[in-house]
């Protein structure tokens, strides 16, 4: 296990400015408030001690509502190997777009299709479409590109051919995710997985909430904490009783964790969940 995760998710923002037909924010309740800017220095300043770690800065929201987006952006620059986040795409003003790309190494871009994302996503294809082809434009090649679609069960492979050849050359990665949780249990996928395999997520990565509460990882929409960064080092709590009690039950595969329990989009090893499929482009991210 290494001393210390290796890819830390802080949730900048767990308010969204969308209602996805197919988003878990559904199922839970009170999602509100941003990451405290204080904090977020304090953990961006514990990790830097740490080489080469990889930071995600999204989870149950869309982080460029946070209200200092464009100030914790720089505050990270050139601390760490890796800044992905991952956006909506509808509110790309200059200011943000600049400093995403002055200071991130990876963008995915959550859309759908024209004909879909007005139903799905409640936005106008043509607006969102318009923003990604500014940022690729400003972009330049400087930051690593996705876009990426859900596959409910009203998608057809044709439609999957369709959004592949409206973002080829474009992006550098396209990507097509199943549907999840869509029965109420988080990273409940509805498919057959085979024989279950220990998770390497809890020796792998950390998740901090907006309000400092420590998850597992991206699959955690509301479960029990397992820390609290307000009172702990993020080392402290990577050693912590509650962690190492998951990573037991995992390699025993005897599951009792609330969240892990019911969830089949366990990553049996690093860059490997055997969810989502890269429609195009080469695969160097989770
Ligand atoms: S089993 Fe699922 S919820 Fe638990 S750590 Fe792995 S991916 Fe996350």
């Amino acid at each position: 296990m290494p001393e210390f995760p290796l890819r830390i998710e802080l949730e900048l923002s767990c308010v969204c400015n969308l209602t996805c037909s197919y988003c878990p924010r559904r199922y839970v309740d009170d999602l509100s408030g941003f990451m405290d800017p204080a904090l977020f220095k304090q953990l961006i300043d514990e990790i830097s001690n740490y080489k080469d770690r990889v930071i995600v800065l999204h989870r149950r929201g869309e982080s460029l509502l946070h209200p200092d987006f464009e100030e914790l952006l720089y505050y990270c620059k050139g601390k760490h190997k890796e800044v992905q986040i991952a956006t909506n795409g509808t509110i790309m003003t200059d200011s943000k777009l600049e400093a995403m790309v002055a200071t991130l190494s990876f963008v995915s871009f959550s859309i759908d299709l024209p004909e879909r994302i007005k139903d799905t996503r409640g936005v106008d294809y043509e607006i969102v479409a318009a923003n990604i082809e500014k940022f690729l434009q400003r972009n330049n090649g400087r930051v690593e590109t996705q876009v990426s679609m859900v596959k409910d069960n009203d998608v057809t492979d044709a439609q999957v051919s369709q959004f592949t050849n409206l973002w080829k050359g474009k992006v550098d990665r396209i990507r097509v995710y199943e549907e999840h949780s869509s029965d109420g249990d988080y990273g409940s996928l509805n498919r057959d997985r085979g024989e279950r395999q220990p998770c390497i997520m809890p020796f792998y990565e950390m998740l901090i909430f907006c309000d400092g509460m420590v998850g597992r990882c991206n699959h955690d929409w509301d479960g029990e904490p397992i820390g609290d960064v307000n009172k702990d080092t993020l080392h402290k709590i990577w050693y912590s009783a509650g962690l190492q009690d998951l990573r037991r039950q995992h390699e025993a595969l005897t599951i009792t964790d609330g969240t892990c329990k019911n969830c089949d989009s366990w990553y049996p090893a690093e860059k490997n969940q055997g969810t989502g499929t890269v429609a195009e482009g080469i695969s160097k991210k989770l």
